[in-house]
């Protein structure tokens, strides 16, 4: 069995390819004929944090729908939904009975954090409604104004909700899931938008809302988020838009292991070609690989409004990676845009001239056309060239969305196409803003490996952008920090190394990495455990090897 249904199902299976034959009756939800299928159900645990992992369009969300009593589960009979009663039958005997039960019974309250925030101010009916009214009027628990501290929402009380930035948002949204009194919270991809700090303070303000009897459950993107904020984890694996197999659970270090892995070791069944590893430096050859060109930058500051960055000089040469570390509104897109020419210094006498290519933060597609349009208009030559197609395109999977209009495209399949075209147009330097923005893990680490490769083989410079923490460390051979205050002033340090500069970037935000032994994935170190106190008082922040 399944572990979830401890006897035969009951069910008539709809043959699908590739389904393990033990699956095929274990439907949990079905939305249509021929629609998409998930089987199984994740299992709540009162007192813990349950972490969800999986590559997108493989029902993460759904399964929140279904555990928040939102969506009742037809058990694959979207022509002939059963009644509750029915429903708990099929879960008796499993963890997820006693849970339904208590959905059923109704004494029992769901509040969701949904996954796209930049749709909550739609949703608000009230016109002008503020921060701090939306808090008046939501708040049930005596922790508002921890959570507003605890999230740098104290300025923003006057600040209309419609006004918020992506990031001011999604900390709004967290908190106002936060203050109210439930007895399931659901946090559906919290880390998007967010800088470093504000991941780790949104993950130490989802954990405290954990008490002995409450469930929480996370579906995250950012593996050292999730890992921090997870007791335990379910993976989710299948054909996204098909159907998704939600894993039996396992321990936070194993559950992201078998996911990075590809395998269920307990099933014995390979859900991915390959597994996903993060060695620092890919080989030894490539750390030895010289060095032709070097170019450099001179001082320079930039002053925005109220806002005053100032560039430490520095120098890089080919074949490297440099990835900018910085909380938000600290000058990181500001540095790229100088670099690529997009903005002069206040002194224009100080203006970089390089051959560059540039991907945006924010991709607002204008193209009329399709996709494949759009290569052959703007990288005609590298969309034809034997090797770009094998290590770039292929592997960036643009294959099934070639034909589809530009504007029609999702916010991963977008940026999918926009790092294609960043690494196609003829440049000695790449400036990539933000890359992992709408991708989902498994996506974040293709890309990376995509982007590392590229820039090695061909002789490239890259500056990245990059708040997801595995694939910041994976892709830099140097970082620049960014020190200042945000949205006031800043100072670009030169480019120091992976070591020292991430070292220093750790202690500036007290945490410590301890790195898998498996697979080599850093993993933030909980608050005050023993290895934390141990890496502090030796100053290694960063590993300790
Ligand atoms: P994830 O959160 O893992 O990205 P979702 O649970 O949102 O995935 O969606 C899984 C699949 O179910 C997707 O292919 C999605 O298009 C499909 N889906 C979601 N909601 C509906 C619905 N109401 N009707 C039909 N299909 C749906
Ligand atoms: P980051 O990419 O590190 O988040 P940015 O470089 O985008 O930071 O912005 C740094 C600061 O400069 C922010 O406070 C931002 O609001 C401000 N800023 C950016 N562009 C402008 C502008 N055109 N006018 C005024 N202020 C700006
Ligand atoms: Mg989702
Ligand atoms: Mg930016």
């Amino acid at each position: 069995g399944c572990g979830i249904c401890v006897k035969k199902c009951p069910f008539e299976a709809i043959q699908i390819l590739n389904l393990p034959t033990n699956l095929q009756s274990h439907v949990t939800h079905r939305y249509n004929a021929n629609a998409f299928k998930l089987h199984r159900l994740p299992t709540p645990r009162p007192g813990q944090v349950l972490g969800l992992v999986g590559t997108n369009g493989i029902g993460k969300s759904t399964a929140l729908k279904v555990l928040s009593g939102k969506l009742k589960p037809n058990l694959g009979r979207y022509d002939d939904p059963p009644e509750w009663v029915e429903i708990l039958k099929y879960f008796r005997g499993s963890e997820l009975q006693n849970f339904f039960t208590k959905v059923l019974e109704d004494d029992i309250k769901a509040v969701t954090k949904p996954q796209y925030v930049d749709q909550i101010p739609r949703s608000i009916k009230v016109p002008g409604m503020t921060v701090g009214k939306m808090f008046d009027k939501q708040s049930e628990l005596p922790n508002r104004q921890q959570l507003e501290e605890d999230l740098e929402l104290t300025h923003l009380q006057e600040r209309e909700v419609g006004q918020l930035s992506g990031g001011e948002l999604q900390r709004f949204a967290i908190a106002i899931a936060g203050v109210r009194k439930a007895d399931i919270y659901m946090f559906d991809e919290p880390s998007s938008y967010l800088d470093i700090r504000q991941r780790i303070a949104a993950a130490r303000v989802i954990r405290g809302l954990v008490t002995p009897t409450n469930y929480v459950i996370v579906v995250e993107h950012d593996l050292a988020t999730l890992d921090y904020l997870s007791d335990f984890i379910c993976v989710l694996y299948g054909v996204p838009g098909t159907y998704g197999v939600v894993t039996m659970p396992y321990s936070v270090r194993e559950g992201i292991n078998i996911f990075l892995d590809g395998m269920i070791p307990t099933e014995n069944l390979r859900f991915r070609d390959e597994s996903l590893t993060f060695k620092i430096a890919e080989t030894v050859d490539e750390m030895l690989a010289p060095k032709m060109k070097t170019y450099q930058y001179p001082n320079m500051t930039k002053t925005l409004g109220g806002f005053k960055l100032q560039v430490k000089s520095g120098s890089f040469s080919d074949s490297e990676i440099i990835v900018l570390l910085g909380e938000n509104g600290m000058g990181k897109t500001t540095l790229v845009q100088l670099l690529g020419g997009k903005m002069d210094p206040d002194d224009v006498k100080d203006k970089i001239e390089l051959r560059v290519s540039m991907k945006p933060q924010t991709i607002s597609p204008k193209f009329p056309g399709s996709v494949r349009m759009l290569l052959l208009k703007r990288i005609k030559a590298m969309f034809m060239h034997p090797q770009f197609i094998s290590d770039v395109l292929k592997p960036m999977n643009l294959e099934p969305i070639m034909d589809q209009d530009v504007q029609t495209l999702s916010g991963g399949e977008l940026q999918r196409v926009a790092i294609v075209l960043v690494l196609g147009v003829p440049a000695d330097v790449l400036l990539i803003d933000e890359p992992s923005a709408y991708l989902d893990s498994e996506q974040r680490i293709l890309a990376s490996k995509v982007i590392k490769k590229f820039v090695m083989g061909s002789k490239r410079t890259a500056f990245i952008v990059e708040h997801d923490f595995i694939m910041a460390t994976y892709l830099a051979d140097r970082v620049i920090l960014f020190e200042g205050t945000p949205g006031k002033e800043s100072t670009a340090n030169k480019p120091e190394g992976l070591m020292t500069g991430m070292n220093k970037f750790l202690k500036s935000l007290d945490i410590t990495f301890r790195r898998d032994p498996t697979n080599f994935r850093p993993r933030i170190n909980k608050m005050d455990s023993l290895k934390d106190k141990e890496q502090k008082s030796s100053g290694s922040y960063f590993f300790v090897d």
